[in-house]
């Protein structure tokens, strides 16, 4: 698991923000996997932060807003497998 100190890379651009940065100052995309069912007037709402790879909320369900924003980090389980051989130059 990620530190919280550590910088923020943007799942959307690649740029990496600092640790303070809530969103991506190259492209305005969130860098922090909240729950997108958010506080409202009387809607308590969740906001809890999931993981970079989580398309739902671990706590309630909800779509989270990289869900939303179709920036879900990909899980590394699910990367395409390597071809082999491996070509060594
Ligand atoms: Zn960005
Ligand atoms: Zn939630």
């Amino acid at each position: 698991m990620a530190d919280k100190d550590d910088p923020r890379p943007c799942a959307r651009c690649g740029y990496v923000n600092d640790k303070s940065h809530v969103y991506c100052i190259k492209c305005g995309a969130p860098l922090l996997n909240k729950c997108a069912d958010e506080p409202g007037r009387i809607h308590k709402g969740c906001s809890f932060v999931n993981p970079p790879d989580a398309a739902f909320c671990a706590k309630c369900g909800f779509p989270t807003i990289f869900n939303r924003e179709g920036i879900v980090v990909p899980h590394p389980a699910a990367a395409p497998p390597i071809s082999w051989p491996i070509q060594i130059n």
